[in-house]
C-alpha cells in the first residue's frame, strides 16, 4: 500500500521543478548531466566506505534513480523514495529497461522512518537537502531508517561566497550546467550545520569529501576542498 505524502516537510515548487524536467532525467547531456557525471565518483566513494554487494540500501530523494540504479547494479537491494511523481515513474521505467530490480515508492522520508525504522545498512540522500524546508528533520528520519551501525550519506551545497559564485552564478548563468533557478543560495547548508543535524540525530561523522568541477577541462573529481559541493558520511551507533 502506498502512503500519501503529507503536506509537511516539502516545497511543492521544488517538486514541480524536478517533475517538469523528468522526461530528460536519463539523457546524459540534459539538465541532469552533472548528476550523470558525478555518479561514478560518488558511487565509488560510497562503495569504498560501505561495500554495496548484498546489503539493503535506501536512496532518499532518488529522483530518476541515477544513484539508486547504480547501487543496485553493484549488488545492493535498493529502495528509492521521492515525493515527485514523474521522476519516480521515469526511474521505474528506466529500471525495467536496464533490467535492474529496484523498489520505488512515493512516500515522505519521515513516513517511511515511522514504518521501517532500523531497516537499512545504508541510507543515501544526495543533492536533496538543499531543496527541503526542514533539512534537520530529513537527517533525523534518515538516521532512524538506518540500522544500528549503519551508514548514512548526504551530499549538498555549502553556503559561502565561493559556493554562490560557483554553484549559482557559474553553474546556472555562465556555464549553463543547470537550469536557472535550480538552487536557492539561502537553502545551502554548511558542513558544520549538517554535522550538527547529524549529531542531534545520533550519527557520528565518518568521512567527508568535496565534489569538484573544473570548467576548463570539464572534469569532475573528488577532493579535500568542501567549499562548494560536498558529501558527508556518518555512522549510526551500534546501540541506537
Ligand atoms: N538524489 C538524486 C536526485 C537529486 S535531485 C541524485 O542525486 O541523483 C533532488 C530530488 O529531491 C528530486 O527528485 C526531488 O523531487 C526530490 N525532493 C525534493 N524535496 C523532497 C522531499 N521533501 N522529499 C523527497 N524528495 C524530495
Amino acid at each position: 500500500m502506498r502512503a500519501e505524502p503529507r503536506a509537511g516537510n516539502v516545497d511543492q515548487g521544488e517538486l514541480l521543478k524536478f517533475s517538469a524536467l523528468a522526461s530528460r532525467w536519463w539523457d546524459p547531456n540534459s539538465d541532469f548531466k552533472p548528476l550523470h557525471r558525478i555518479n561514478p565518483l560518488r558511487l565509488g566513494w560510497i562503495d569504498g566506505l560501505c561495500p554495496l554487494a548484498g546489503i539493503k540500501a535506501l536512496d532518499v530523494g532518488c529522483g530518476g534513480g541515477i544513484l539508486a540504479e547504480a547501487m543496485a547494479q553493484k549488488g545492493a537491494t535498493v529502495k528509492g523514495i521521492d515525493l515527485a511523481e514523474k521522476p519516480l515513474k521515469v526511474a521505474e521505467l528506466h529500471s525495467l529497461e536496464s533490467g535492474v530490480t529496484l523498489d520505488y515508492e512515493r512516500i515522505a522520508t519521515e513516513a517511511l522512518a515511522a514504518r521501517e525504522p532500523g531497516r537499512y545498512a545504508l541510507v543515501t540522500c544526495m543533492e536533496m537537502l538543499e531543496h527541503v524546508p526542514d533539512p534537520g528533520a530529513i537527517v533525523s528520519a534518515c538516521a532512524t531508517l538506518a540500522q544500528p551501525g549503519g551508514t548514512v550519506v548526504f551530499s549538498t551545497l555549502n553556503r559561502n561566497p565561493k559556493s554562490f559564485l560557483f554553484a549559482i552564478v557559474g553553474a546556472e548563468y555562465i556555464l549553463r550546467l543547470l537550469p536557472r533557478g535550480t538552487h536557492e543560495y539561502e537553502k545551502f547548508i554548511k558542513p558544520s550545520e549538517l554535522a550538527d543535524y547529524a549529531r542531534a540525530a545520533g550519527l557520528q561523522l565518518l568521512q567527508m569529501v568535496g565534489l569538484h568541477y573544473n570548467p576548463f577541462t570539464q572534469v569532475y573529481s573528488l577532493g579535500r576542498n568542501v567549499d562548494v559541493n560536498y558529501i558527508m558520511a556518518f555512522r549510526k551507533s551500534d546501540t541506537a
